[in-house]
């Protein structure tokens, strides 16, 4: 579903991606760790077109997410995509979050996008909190109102890039059980986060990055288990 084939990309002169390859199949859950600065939210940006590449292919479910022909709102509009800092609309409720991109971008009625919205919110457990803006939320509640909204969408694929790593330790949890049963019911998704019970639990691949370069792609036994590179055991020594 999603093929990244030596992706390359400068800012400037310094490269922040280096011959990056890596395959989603539908239905995997891929996480990607490394240290702080190793390219990991640039990487995951430039699989929806957030951040532009320079060398190299994209495929999305058989777009080509490069070429300059390629409708980039479109392709967004079918990948969710959760970020560290929940980013809701601040001045909106939380149904309105939930029914925007629905009815603005999907052209869908605001009874058909209330009905999604909330039938998602209700699964991620704060139904009774449709009227509240995003300030009267907690951190853990307004991630949890994010991916809900990502999911109201019905993307192929979700993107989450260290979706815990803003909450205090103990809303973590409520955020993980969430990525937790989407990635149960087969949701294809990149997930980059130094979580690694979240990785061990579910993620059926596992892509370490450092300095700009995927460093190993293998199963998450292999990861855990044998890690091939130096500096991935560094790494995971460090984090575990
Ligand atoms: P990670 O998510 O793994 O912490 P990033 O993808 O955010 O890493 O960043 C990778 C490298 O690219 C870092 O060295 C960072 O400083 C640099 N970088 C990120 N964004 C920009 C930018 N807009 N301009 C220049 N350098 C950037
Ligand atoms: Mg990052």
């Amino acid at each position: 579903m999603i093929q990244l084939t030596n992706v390359n990309k400068w800012y400037g002169q310094f490269q922040v991606l280096t011959d990056c390859s890596s395959n989603v199949a539908k239905g995997d859950v891929v996480v990607v760790c490394g240290p702080s600065g190793s390219g990991k939210s640039t990487l995951i940006k430039t699989v929806n077109g957030l951040e532009p590449f320079q060398q190299g292919q994209i495929i999305v479910d058989g777009i080509s997410v490069g070429d300059p022909a390629t409708n980039l709102s479109a392709l967004r509009a079918r990948i969710g995509m959760v970020f560290q800092n929940f980013e809701l609309f601040p001045h909106m409720s939380i149904r309105q979050n939930l029914t925007i991109g629905q009815t603005k971008v999907l052209g869908r009625s605001q009874d058909e996008a209330n009905e999604k919205g909330l039938a998602y919110l209700d699964r991620v457990g704060l139904l009774a909190h449709q009227d509240k803006y995003p300030g009267q939320l907690s951190g853990g509640q307004q991630q949890r109102v994010a991916i809900a909204r990502a999911l109201a969408m019905d993307p192929i694929a979700m993107l989450f890039d260290e979706p815990t790593s803003a909450l205090d330790p103990e809303m973590i949890n409520e955020v993980l059980d969430v990525m937790v049963g989407l990635a149960q019911e087969g949701m294809t998704m990149m997930v980059v986060t130094h979580e690694m019970g979240f990785a061990k639990k579910v993620a059926n691949r596992i892509v370490f990055m450092d300095k700009g370069a995927v460093v190993e792609d293998c199963q998450k036994e292999e990861f855990f288990n044998a890690p091939r590179s130096e500096r991935a055991r560094d790494f995971l020594a460090k984090i575990i």
